[in-house]
């Protein structure tokens, strides 16, 4: 019997490439490459994504008690206060499919929810395995945020970086002239970013503390990015 449940165990974590629980939090600001690196965390490692914005949906969608309440909040323009998230993410962490793990995405976002996560995971017997926060300066995410250009005729985007016109501000296809959506404007996008440098900031040194902050060079290319993770997975 004993045998056997020894035998079981040797398999999962081989199957799993290693025996214990890959609970990690992925954060990085807008333009860091987050949402790309995380399809790839998960479907290598095959953990669920969690997050938060799905959650909230779904919650809602459910009509979950927490869900309903959220929703309240939300309706009335509101921020949803901390400890609802915190119900909220509780429940789906303690569903079957995070058992060996689970990558969370979009939370915690300030430092009390960062603590209300780490004594709601204590109830829960877990703890942070990682928290990965892929690192790009802001001068390059600005330039990564406001590269957008659109063509009013033909709808064709461009970006000055990633995908640039043959003629700098004007449409390959009609010669048009290239627009920018008032989001996609240096002064907007600073604005916004800067909000998140300040808030994020405050969640690396939290986590730097707690020695699990594991800092990734976002400003390498993707794949690249994606070694230096897998790499410090597979620790
Ligand atoms: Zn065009």
């Amino acid at each position: 019997m004993q045998k056997e449940f020894f035998k079981d165990f040797l398999i999962g974590s081989f199957v799993s490439g290693r025996g214990i629980d890959m609970n990690i939090i992925l954060m990085g600001l807008p333009g860091a490459g987050k949402g790309t690196q995380a399809e790839r965390i998960v479907e290598t490692f095959n953990i669920p994504h969690i997050s938060t914005g799905d959650m909230f949906r779904a919650a809602i969608k459910n009509q979950t008690p927490l869900g309903v309440e959220a929703k309240s909040y939300m309706d009335k323009g509101n921020l949803v206060p901390d400890e609802i998230t915190i119900g909220i993410v509780r429940e789906r962490l303690s569903k079957d499919d995070c058992a060996k793990g689970f990558l969370l995405d979009g939370f915690p976002r300030t430092v009390p929810q960062a603590e209300a996560l780490s004594s709601m995971l204590k109830e829960l017997g877990r703890e942070l395995d990682h928290v990965i926060n892929i690192e790009v300066r802001r001068e390059l995410l600005i330039e990564r945020l406001t590269g957008r250009w659109i063509c009013p005729t033909c709808a064709a985007s461009y970006h000055t970086v990633f995908n640039p016109p043959q003629v700098d501000g004007f449409c390959d296809k009609d010669g048009s002239k290239l627009f920018q959506r008032d989001d996609d404007k240096a002064e907007v996008v600073t604005q916004r970013l800067d909000v998140n440098i300040s808030q994020a900031n405050l969640l690396v040194d939290y986590y730097s503390k707690e020695g699990i902050l594991r800092t990734i060079n976002g400003e390498q290319d993707i794949n690249k990015v994606f070694e230096n993770i897998a790499t410090l997975l597979r620790g």
